[in-house]
């Protein structure tokens, strides 16, 4: 069946079916998948909760889009905004954002084939396997640069003398890169063999990802503040920080905060307003105070289980919430409860990975079976205990199209978005509600 046909049948069947498109080089190009009935509001006894990282935990998301523009001014050879402005916000953004990265890199070389340099994309992935080989530290990464270079006719590069000289060297400079670099661009330029749409894709990823890691490794040595000064537009934020109230959230829903809840409204409206354009006057804290202890005290008793989901790879997602979590154990310091919760709350933080019930990243799965599809978000509610009985008294969060239609492909019925400033142009069709204001939100209005 092709696209068209099946986009008919679609229609007669309403809107609790998804076509996924697969990656180009997987059978069939189009599933049929069908989602959880949708739930309209959450129920009082949830269990549960299972929510993204990228775009919805953290901020993670922008460093993202910065490689993949960056892999674009790469294989382009446009590195500078005047000869090219970048990518569309409108017309780019929701194509890049929570999917897969080969789907994200996929629709980036066909949009923009006109503009790519054969050349260009020749040198720049050499660099990018070389860099990843050298100096990267992900291993699962290396392997897969050393498929990409069997696949793309450059096995050699892997004996090549010079390469081996610098990798068994105990401290590599820039400039011994530099030039390794430039002495195997003229050797394997012309044996490189990038032809079909399969090889650009291919070739493409590792530039991508030599960027992404190269940002990582810097904050995993604590020079986020340096990096963050060179791709963030605002030079007062961390690169990797929790989404505004992401520690609110999580400590509500675990029940850490007790009837000191109300000492974080304040924080919790501030936030809420400063993502709406609301102002406070509006707003009634004698309610919310209310409703934040009602809330406080359930999830005392009864708190939710929280899984963390991500298309990202364990090295990736490792590093980024224990950077998340620093930042997160520093706001708590500061937030204006007793100076027992503060240490209880900020001992629960010391680290994410005893914090969430379940962490579940690309690893688990495969590339191929990533957002939008189901996989992720099932492994998730299997290591939570969770029976497909009980998938109605789950809440899932995510800041995209595709982690929407993964929550509720997965089952879960009530799916909420939290789009951030770059994901709003989004089609949330398959969310229940789409909270604009964000995880604060979520808390005022949902829970
Ligand atoms: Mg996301």
């Amino acid at each position: 069946m092709n696209k068209r046909k099946v986009a008919v049948y679609l229609k007669k069947l309403g809107n609790d079916f998804s076509l996924i498109q697969n990656p180009n080089y997987i059978h069939p190009k189009f599933e049929l998948v069908q989602l959880a009935p949708r739930i309209v509001s959450p129920r009082n006894d949830l269990i549960a909760v299972v929510m993204d990282m990228d775009g919805t935990t953290t901020t993670t998301e922008e460093i993202c889009i910065h490689s993949l523009e960056y892999m674009m001014r790469k294989i382009s050879g446009r590195m500078d905004r005047n000869t090219w402005k970048g990518l569309n916000h409108e017309k780019d953004f929701p194509n890049i954002i929570g999917n897969s990265t080969t789907r994200h890199v996929e629709y980036l070389i066909d949009t923009y084939k006109k503009d790519i340099k054969l050349n260009e994309l020749k040198k720049s992935f050499i660099e990018s396997a070389v860099w990843t080989l050298l100096i990267g530290s992900d291993n699962q990464r290396k392997d897969e640069v050393k498929s990409s270079l069997r696949a793309l006719n450059c096995e050699s590069i892997l004996t090549n003398e010079k390469f081996i000289e610098l990798k068994n060297k105990r401290t590599v400079t820039k400039t011994d890169l530099r030039n390794l670099y430039t002495h195997l661009q003229k050797k394997y330029k012309n044996s490189l063999s990038i032809v079909s749409f399969h090889d650009f894709v291919r070739a493409s990823i590792e530039i991508y990802y030599q960027r992404y890691h190269e940002i990582l490794l810097a904050v995993s040595k604590g020079k986020s503040r340096k990096v963050a000064g060179e791709i963030l537009t605002d030079k007062n934020k961390h690169l990797i920080e929790p989404l505004a109230g992401v520690g609110i959230f999580l400590a509500l829903v675990k029940g850490l905060l007790g009837n000191e809840v109300v000492k974080v409204t304040d924080l919790l409206i501030e936030h809420y307003c400063r993502i709406t354009n609301e102002t406070k006057e509006n707003i009634n804290l004698r309610q919310i105070n209310q409703k934040l202890l009602a809330l406080s005290k359930k999830f005392e008793s009864n708190p939710l289980k929280v899984a963390v989901v991500t298309s990202s790879i364990y090295y990736e997602a490792n590093i980024v919430l224990t950077e998340v979590f620093n930042v997160l154990r520093d706001e708590v310091s500061s937030w204006d409860i007793s100076k027992n919760r503060k240490k209880f709350i900020i001992e629960k933080f010391s680290n994410y990975k005893t914090f969430y019930d379940a962490f579940v990243t690309a690893s688990d799965s495969n590339e191929i079976r990533l957002k939008p599809h189901r996989d992720l978000y099932s492994i998730a509610l299997h290591h939570l205990g969770i029976e497909s009985k009980d998938f109605d008294k789950v809440i899932g969060l995510e800041d995209s199209e595709s982690g929407t239609i993964a929550i509720r492909s997965a089952g879960i019925g009530f799916c909420v978005a939290v789009p951030f400033a770059k994901s709003v142009g989004h089609n949330f069709e398959a969310a229940s509600f789409v909270a604009k204001g964000g995880l604060p939100e979520v808390i005022l209005k949902i829970l």
